[in-house]
């Protein structure tokens, strides 16, 4: 008891500076790890607030005003070919010759001539997204390589020769990761 008490009358005040700095320590530890959790709900937030901003960044333009004369289908029949026939696309009423407008900004990445198509325009945009329009007349009005903003003419109405039972239109479709998807899904 005497060894005890002389122990503590000699190392009492280390005793009592060892348990603040541990209180002291602890408590900034636990500070820390408060604020390394609070840091990563931020991080959460503000990744939640970029996706959402990326899928508002997707919403494709009208390439044309026009309403919709067929839309986009796995296999539906087709008048004009007498047949079930995919089509991953949209079909939106046109005048001949009216002008067509990018649905999104990106660069033109093709221009070809399709025997069933006719003078298509493909554009690449951010995400692996792609839009291509097709039943243009040739030669469109922007060239392969070339940056383009959303709203910008690209080209006019032609025929798809493909689709000439069918008044004047814009074939219109959207392609992401390569794959076909519903471009209504992507539009305003
Ligand atoms: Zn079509």
């Amino acid at each position: 008891m005497e060894k005890i008490r002389s122990f503590v009358d000699r190392y009492g005040f280390f005793i009592l500076l060892l348990t603040c700095v541990a209180v002291i320590a602890g408590s900034g530890l636990w500070a820390v790890w408060q604020g390394a959790r609070d840091a990563q709900d931020v991080q959460t937030g503000s990744t939640a607030n970029i996706e959402a901003a990326e899928a508002n960044a997707t919403r494709l333009q009208r390439p044309v005003p026009g309403a919709v004369l067929r839309g986009f289908s796995e296999a539906a029949y087709s008048d004009t070919l007498g047949l079930y026939s995919a089509h991953q696309a949209i079909d939106l009423l046109a005048d001949a010759g009216e002008a067509v407008y990018a649905a999104h900004p990106g660069t033109v990445s093709d221009i070809f001539r399709d025997i069933q198509l006719g003078a298509v325009v493909v554009i690449s945009h951010e995400h692996g997204l792609e839009t291509r329009y097709a039943a243009l007349r040739w030669p469109p009005i922007v060239k392969k390589g070339e940056a383009v903003l959303a709203g910008q003419p690209i080209g006019t109405i032609g025929v798809a020769l493909l689709e000439t039972g069918d008044p004047p239109h814009l074939h219109f479709s959207v392609l992401d990761g390569g794959k076909a998807i519903n471009p209504i899904v992507y539009m305003e």
